[in-house]
């Protein structure tokens, strides 16, 4: 429709509710639908899990955002990654960026693994690697590439056209997780991938009050294939919840010029301070994914790890924040850290794990829309006191 991303966060998708003309879509907290005679349904709607008008607006919005023609929105991140992994089969292989969530390697190693559908873990950031592996692919079992750029927890930057212009040329799909970009910073679409995922609970929910997920495609059939997916598996999101979320992308521009203008703060001051050892952030010109994340995205987003010097104890560090909170996730207004060794990423096995650089001391940092300073000053006060 040709609107700018700041105004489709709030008009795209459906806007409001043509019946009434309330301008927030209403909670269509139904189950089923009354049909008029057998087969004869009032627009189509059957069951919500094959269908929901609430969940159906949410879906049309992220489909806006993303540059894609069809939307799914599911019950979490994963469930729509369980959707996205089932259009593959017993033999497929993936090629898997090398630092990704936890959660996706724990479902790829102890749940699909177990129906044979195999990885390969590359480091897709390096080009390279990947024309290896699908030169070295003799069976030809390679199906896919699955990116996460910029990956959790190291904020390695993948050029997603690139790795996607290798993929297509080979025939294989790609498919990228954009959960730490959101469409306001990124659009994987637009750069030649086949497949977007979402775990919609972090930026695009925002507040940390929703689980969510989400894919994103262009191609017809590929929409079929999910959507078939999504009603056999059932992972579905609810009304209540798709409500929240359409409610939460509303600010989803604002949130994030503010996440950003943060993150570009502390991480500068971070470095800068004397306390760390090393920070990861793509949008410092020292960080080796500079220039490909400011060729491929609007922005370097608004997480970033560091490790302290070894004068300070990183327990102590985490249990002395008073402002930022030690917590799982990311993505809401709130600052968070966390701990990815044991927790985002304790899926991973240890020699996988700091083979790729997850070492016991790196420090995730969610930087929330608080005031800079007041996260500054929260960061020193913890600093300072872990001193061994
Ligand atoms: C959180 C997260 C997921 C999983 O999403 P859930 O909503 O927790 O199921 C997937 N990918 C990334 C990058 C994440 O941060």
């Amino acid at each position: 429709m040709g609107l700018s991303i700041n105004s489709l966060v709030i008009h795209g998708g459906i806007d409001g509710d043509e019946k009434t003309g309330a301008v927030n879509v209403p909670i269509y907290q139904t189950s089923t639908f009354k049909q008029d005679g057998i087969g004869q349904t009032r627009g189509g709607w059957e069951y919500s899990r094959t269908g929901n008008p609430t969940r159906a607006a949410l879906e049309k919005l992220i489909a806006d955002l993303e540059e894609g023609n069809y939307g799914l929105a599911f019950a979490s991140g994963l469930a729509a990654i369980d959707a996205v992994l089932s259009l593959f089969k017993s033999g497929d292989r993936l090629l898997v960026s090398d630092n990704i969530y936890g959660g996706t390697f724990r479902i790829l190693d102890k749940v699909f693994k177990q129906f044979g559908l195999t990885y390969t873990i590359v480091d897709t950031s390096n080009l390279s690697a990947i024309e290896d592996e699908l030169s070295k692919d003799s069976e030809n079992n390679i199906k896919a590439v699955y990116i996460e750029s910029p990956a959790n927890p190291l904020l390695t930057v993948t050029d997603i056209a690139a790795v996607a212009d290798i993929a297509k040329k080979a025939g294989k799909l790609t498919i990228v997780d954009n959960t730490f970009m959101t469409p306001y910073l990124q659009k994987p679409l637009t750069l030649g991938a086949d497949i977007v995922v979402h775990s919609g609970t972090k930026y695009l929910g925002g507040h940390s009050d929703v689980v969510s997920g989400f894919a994103i495609v262009k191609d017809k059939e590929l929409a079929d294939r999910l959507y078939f997916l999504q009603n056999s598996i059932g992972g579905v999101l609810g009304p209540w919840d798709s409500y929240l979320m359409i409610r939460g992308i509303k600010t989803l521009a604002v949130r994030m010029d503010r996440h950003q203008e943060n993150a570009q703060k502390l991480a500068k001051w971070l470095t800068e301070s004397g306390y760390v050892e090393k920070v990861y952030y793509p949008g410092l010109e020292s960080d080796p994914g500079y220039s490909v994340q400011k060729k491929q995205a609007k922005g370097p987003g608004a997480m970033i790890s560091f490790t302290l010097k070894k004068k300070y104890d990183y327990r102590k560090f985490f249990e002395n924040l008073k402002l930022i909170t030690l917590a799982e996730s990311l993505g809401g207004v709130e600052s968070l850290v966390c701990h990815p060794a044991t927790m985002t990423h304790a899926a991973i096995p240890k020699d996988i794990r700091e083979a790729v650089g997850i070492t016991d001391e790196l420090i995730r940092f969610s930087v929330g829309i608080e005031g800079a300073d007041d996260l500054k000053a929260d960061l020193i006060q913890a600093i300072e006191a872990s001193e061994k």
